[in-house]
């Protein structure tokens, strides 16, 4: 027997030990399979991961940007190939291109909502029962996490019931009367009344609320590592948390890191639990017609989905759900430069030249820039020297003059469109659309995840195998 040989013996011997040792000890220990709660199609934990504006064109930019400038492909295709895929559809009590609070709060409780509405019936104003109270009513803890607002539509729509989503001080309310275990995320402001400079008129503290009732408060990455305690709240930033590309990682933890104490918390529940974590700023990115930052959001998504797969890869009697709420920006990969003959396709060596989000080179051009300073604050923060009458194109916003209601952020779409042939990606608006979505997961009730499914139907399945 070889060296190799001997050593992948030792591997196989291991993996059937690891197998067997539950069942006959009779004792299913946290990281054990436990296969009992399998073969019953019953699931303890739920996690739920949802990539906001994730439709197939950011699912595939991210891929390429893995596969060909990480050398590595993404964790979501490891559900994928192990569970079971379906294409996802959206439309609302009202709409066929939708938003956040409607589809979030679609997956949520099973009812098609009116856009704009957070956990309310199709009239507008009878709250519905949510997956996230069906999971606390049966005593799991339940989780709550973001890179955007904690107060924002995704979030909210587990944990409250309001008639418009824009009411975000009444979500931070009934979130912490709701008693989430775990809420990690961004907007402070609507935790602290304005003396504070926060952004609650009625002076109410509930940062202060918050320790009373048991919540250890974290405020960055160190606190957050070292947290400790019943219930964690975690608030990382006064408005959103950061882009991707612009976060520092000793201010803000990544969704990774936040998903993995998440779930270390959570899983202290010998009843098991029910987690919701959001790439929030995917759709921010995407709405901005910011290339490099959808994808690098999208990659730091997948990373959290790591998290959860080797968490689900320990505990098999988790079911994993993967999917989106809806696409933002008909963003699309073309074909493309401008002299090229044939098709190339993104250009990956380009898009790793941005240095900062789009938000930040917004705030840079600010109001009326002429067109010297736009090609000078692209070349500085995305590498690429646009041309003189490229930047008198953006100066002059004409695509958004012809469209102002599916184009409502001065010069960045002009500027995208000027970057085209540059980067060869393409915006259809600057708001959502109604594209398709994967929906992907694995564990008890993934069997059920196949073929074409409106995201109504996701709450019926993750609450099946709950029960
Ligand atoms: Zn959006």
């Amino acid at each position: 027997m070889t060296r190799r040989q001997r050593s992948s013996r030792m591997a196989l011997l291991l993996i059937v030990a690891l197998l067997v040792a539950p069942v006959f000890s009779g004792c299913a220990t946290a990281g054990a399979l436990d296969v009992s709660s399998v073969t019953s199609g019953k699931a303890k934990n739920v996690i739920l991961l949802i990539a906001d504006g994730m439709g197939p064109s950011q699912f595939a930019a991210a891929w390429f940007y893995s596969n060909r400038v990480l050398g590595k492909n993404l964790r979501m295709t490891e559900v994928m190939n192990v569970g079971n895929t379906a294409y996802l559809v959206n439309d609302t009590a009202d709409a066929m291109v939708t938003e956040s609070a409607a589809t979030a709060g679609q997956i949520a409780t099973g009812q098609r909502m009116k856009t704009g509405t957070i956990s309310m019936a199709a009239d507008g104003r009878t709250p519905v029962q949510t997956i996230m109270e069906v999971a606390k009513s049966g005593g799991l803890a339940t989780g709550l996490v973001t890179t955007s607002g904690i107060t924002d539509a995704t979030p909210a729509a587990f944990a409250a019931h309001v008639p418009h989503r824009s009411d975000e001080m009444s979500v931070a309310e009934q979130e912490l009367k709701f008693g989430v275990d775990v809420l990690m995320g961004g907007r402070k402001q609507f935790f602290l009344p304005e003396v504070s400079a926060g952004k609650r008129k009625d002076g109410r503290n509930l940062l202060d609320e918050a320790r009373a009732a048991g919540y250890t408060v974290v405020g960055d990455a160190e606190e957050l590592k070292a947290a400790q305690g019943a219930k964690i709240l975690g608030l990382f930033n006064m408005g959103n948390m950061a882009y991707e590309i612009d976060r520092v990682a000793t201010m803000e933890p990544s969704l990774a890191e936040m998903t993995a104490k998440t779930l270390a918390f959570l899983s202290r529940n010998p009843k098991g639990f029910f987690a919701m974590i959001e790439g929030g700023r995917i759709d921010h990115a995407a709405h901005l017609n910011d290339a490099a930052g959808t994808i690098l959001d999208t990659l730091a998504f997948d990373e959290a989905v790591g998290v959860a797969l080797e968490f689900a890869g320990k505990n098999p009697d988790t079911l994993l759900i993967v999917t989106a709420d809806h696409e933002t920006a008909g963003m699309a990969l073309i074909g493309n430069s401008k002299n090229s003959k044939g098709y190339v396709g993104m250009d990956l060596a380009a898009i790793q030249k941005a240095k900062a989000s789009f938000e930040v080179i917004a705030g840079e051009l600010g109001k009326n820039p002429t067109p010297q300073k736009i090609q000078q604050v692209v070349k500085e923060y995305l590498g690429i020297q646009i041309t003189d009458d490229e930047a008198k194109t953006v100066a002059n916003d004409t695509i958004r003059k012809l469209d102002p209601a599916n184009y409502g952020y001065p010069y960045l779409h002009t500027l995208a469109f000027v970057l085209r042939p540059y980067l060869r990606i393409g915006w259809a608006s600057q708001t959502h659309t109604a594209s398709p979505l994967y929906a992907f997961g694995m564990g008890p009730g993934s069997e059920r995840i196949k073929g074409l499914l409106h995201n109504t139907q996701l709450f019926e399945i993750m609450k099946t195998a709950m029960e």
